[in-house]
């Protein structure tokens, strides 16, 4: 398989520093009942109650759900139905922040060496830990291996988005907590290999990593160093990276004895087990050249997106496009007092000649769709097939294999919304004939 894709810059030309910055505590902090894979959480806060940071807010309705606590202390203010940026109607919790905050206090390391697998796997959902790449599945349901065994844990030290510089600062920065976070895993899943991927230009930062989980988890440790190129740390692709084998539509990574996670869930997991820290913030990029300063943050969960904005100098043009999580999967934000989810890696302001925004003409013939698809699939032609409600054709030329990375619509230069299709017929049922 011929692997294509968008180049990442080694950092983002208007980045300010390579340090993190602790993005400020937002008046009101908003928090949507559905910000990891699986079902609603729900309410046990009412309009008017008093809540200390990291309280319980919104608890997991099911085994595939995820609790919701509060990042801030404050006063819940309301509790109303409204459109989250995925599309989605759902409650939403805002706290008016006030009071003391206690959490952020690292002094009182637990020892958690004598838990049992349970007893982590309660912990980590206790404390509401999802997969931080964007996905957001509960990790207690992902480091489980009640069905499936593990035999690679990989772990996912690339940058996500060709705008991003993310996992390096990680990588410099945090390298004690995502090595405990790793054996934490480790022990759960019981591979007998972990695999570091991450970027060639990180590979001193790997190397470090690499050195200290042999000594700490005794299992083999090899490092797979990709080129920075979007979407090269998408499952599939990795485990073609991996494996040299092409998943077909109906299998997964696990399915072949893979788990894959990022390095910020490996921090958020050690966290949680070690000073009994729920998910409360996260690490994330604001970048793009509509932002004034490209940062990296670590930011409190559900701080408005325009504050966030503000941290990092605000925008520097008008029409500048805002955008949740990365720039090639992420949705618009029209509304800026959007909040910061644990869905959310970045938060990207384009300005119009980044968006390529214009009029869809007619397809030329180019070829450019095909020649930039990771998959070698054939987009004109999956296109052409939705169009003309001809879903079979559609995925007989790959339409069920298509990860919906967008490249095809980047490469595009008629700007025909060929992976926002896609995206779409996907989500409908499995058909079989003519339309
Ligand atoms: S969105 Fe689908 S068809 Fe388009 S480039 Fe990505 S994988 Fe290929
Ligand atoms: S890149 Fe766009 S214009 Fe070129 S063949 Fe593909 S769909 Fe047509």
């Amino acid at each position: 398989m011929r692997i294509s894709g968008v180049k990442a810059p080694n950092k983002p030309s208007n980045q300010a520093d390579d340090t993190f910055h602790f993005a400020a505590i937002p008046i009101i902090a908003s928090y949507p009942v559905l910000q990891h894979a699986g079902k609603e959480a729900l309410p046990v806060v009412h309009v008017g109650d008093r809540v200390e940071e990291g309280m319980l807010i919104a608890k997991a309705t099911t085994m595939h759900s995820a609790n919701i606590h509060s990042a801030i202390p404050g006063e819940v203010k309301a509790i109303t139905s409204r459109v989250h940026v995925n599309g989605k109607k759902m409650l939403f919790i805002d706290v008016a922040t006030g009071g003391r905050f206690r959490v952020q206090a690292k002094d009182a390391v637990r020892d958690y060496s004598n838990w049992n697998k349970q007893q982590i796997l309660s912990e980590l959902s206790s404390k509401g830990v999802v997969e931080l790449d964007g996905s957001a599945v509960p990790i207690h349901i992902k480091w489980t291996t009640k069905e499936k065994s593990c035999s690679i844990l990989v772990v996912d030290a690339s940058e996500v988005d060709a705008y991003l510089s993310l996992a390096q600062q990680l990588l410099k920065e945090q390298l004690t907590a995502i090595t405990s976070g790793i054996a934490i895993a480790a022990r759960l899943l019981e591979p007998k290999t972990i695999v570091l991927v991450s970027n060639r230009t990180f590979s001193a930062e790997l190397q470090t990593l690499s050195q200290s989980l042999k000594e700490i988890t005794k299992l083999e440790v090899r490092e797979l160093l990709l080129d920075a190129k979007y979407p090269y740390r998408h499952e599939r692709l990795m485990v073609y990276s991996l494996t040299q084998e092409r998943l077909l539509p109906s299998v997964s990574a696990e399915d072949k004895g893979m788990v894959i996670s990022n390095i910020a869930t490996f921090i958020a997991s050690y966290e949680a087990l070690a000073f009994a820290k729920p998910l409360i913030d996260r690490a994330i990029s604001v970048a793009g050249a509509g932002v004034k300063h490209s940062r990296s943050l670590i930011a409190k969960l559900g701080t408005p997106i325009g504050f966030l904005l503000e941290e990092c100098g605000g925008l520097t043009a008008k029409n500048a496009t805002i955008v949740a999580h990365t720039a090639m999967l992420g949705k618009m934000v029209i509304d800026l007092d959007t909040p910061l989810t644990k869905e959310m890696v970045a938060i990207m302001a384009l300005l119009p000649k980044e968006t390529k925004s214009a009029r869809p003409t007619a397809c030329s013939g180019c070829s450019a769709c095909f020649r930039g698809c990771p998959l070698s699939l054939a987009p004109r032609e999956m296109y052409q097939s939705i169009k003309a409600n001809r879903l079979d054709i559609a995925h007989a030329y790959g339409l069920s294999e298509c990860i919906t990375c967008g490249l095809c619509s980047y490469h595009c230069p008629a700007r025909l919304e060929l992976s926002q299709t896609f995206v779409q017929a996907q989500d409908k049922p499995t058909l079989t004939g003519r339309q």
